[in-house]
């Protein structure tokens, strides 16, 4: 195979469309999350050309539909294991990757588009409240918080997103942020301070949360480690994680340069990592942007240097 694509987020389903136009016949693996973590979002309203905003499963269908259209074959499968040739010349050996269902695909090029998971805390609470009050997914949990009061943790455009959508489902959200100031873009800020329903607690973090059988409420400390430091409690029925996010990219740490945070290392602007023949595009090699266009521009140039690199064999 020419060309194995791992990952259906705007990076993979980019790479594809460009790979199948340019007759690489593309293979694309599509992960645990179809569509990618995009797809876990409200509402997209800054891709160009959705003047009006867009559904995020809409737009990963338009985009997985335009792959297809030109040849794309997906599999819909985890890669389990991978094994990277070395590269020296002459270049025959091929790139080897195993899928959950025991398949070994063999490609020349393997463009990685695997993306990245949402962060936790790491406190205990965290994991024995987990489903049962405790989601990383406003998106897919909200719902069953209907009328309740819930927490949002974190203070980037995330943790906005996010309140605001629980705003419209929840009677009362907290926004527990740890720093005095939100990271967040100035018009998520103000579309927060603007909602009523939202209470940003800022300077506070999470010690434990509480409640017999599921969440029930949180302790809290504000100003931790200043003179003025003190505990408080909250009375909340969810508390949502979205404090950033972590590279998907364990699987391939034996083969490729992974920075301190796990991210892919890519030469300069390219696409291209440590082992020829393999490229990273978005958010697995993108600890700064994170932005749906700019994996999509990833994934596109991750084909071009595919098909330069095959031209090259
Ligand atoms: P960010 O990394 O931007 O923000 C993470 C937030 O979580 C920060 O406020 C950070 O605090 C906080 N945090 C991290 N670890 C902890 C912890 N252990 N305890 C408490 N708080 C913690 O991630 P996002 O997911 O919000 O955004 C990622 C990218 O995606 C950004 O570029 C963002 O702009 C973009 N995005 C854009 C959207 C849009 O345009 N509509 C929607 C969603 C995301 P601190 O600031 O103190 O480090």
């Amino acid at each position: 195979m020419k060309c194995l694509i791992i990952g259906s987020g705007p990076a993979g389903y980019t790479a594809a469309i460009y790979a199948s136009r340019a007759n690489l016949q593309p293979v694309l693996i599509e992960g645990p999350q179809l569509g990618g973590q995009l797809t876990i979002t409200t509402e997209v309203e800054n891709f160009p050309g959705y003047p009006d905003g867009v559904e995020p499963f809409q737009m990963m269908d338009d985009m997985r539909r335009q792959a297809e259209r030109f040849g794309t074959q997906f599999v819909s499968a985890i890669v389990e294991k991978v094994e990277f040739a070395n590269g020296q010349e002459p270049r025959t050996q091929s790139h080897k990757v195993w899928t959950d269902d025991g398949t070994l695909y063999e490609a020349d090029t393997v463009i990685i588009a695997t993306g990245a998971s949402a962060k936790w805390l790491g406190i205990p609470s965290e994991k024995e409240y987990r489903g049962r009050g405790v989601s990383a997914c406003a998106t897919c949990d909200g719902f069953f918080y209907r009328g309740k009061t819930v927490a949002v943790v974190g203070g980037g455009d995330t943790a906005c997103e996010e309140a605001i959508y629980l705003a419209n489902l929840c009677q009362k959200v907290y926004m527990i942020v740890r720093k005095p100031y939100f990271r967040a873009s100035e018009i998520m800020q103000q579309r927060v301070f603007d909602n009523p329903k939202i209470e940003v607690l800022f300077e506070h973090n999470t010690l434990r949360l509480t409640g017999e059988t599921k969440v029930e409420g949180a302790d809290l400390i504000y100003k931790k480690g200043l003179p003025d430091e003190e505990q408080r409690h909250i009375a909340i029925d969810g508390f949502f994680l979205a404090i950033g996010h972590q590279p998907n990219t364990k699987l391939f740490a034996d083969y490729l340069d992974l920075d301190a945070e796990g991210y892919i290392k890519v030469k300069g602007d390219s696409p291209c990592t440590n082992i020829p023949g393999v490229f990273a595009a978005g958010d697995c090699a993108d600890p700064h942007y994170r932005q749906a266009i700019v994996a999509a521009a990833a994934g596109c140039k991750a084909a071009i240097e595919a098909d330069k690199y095959l031209k090259g064999m």
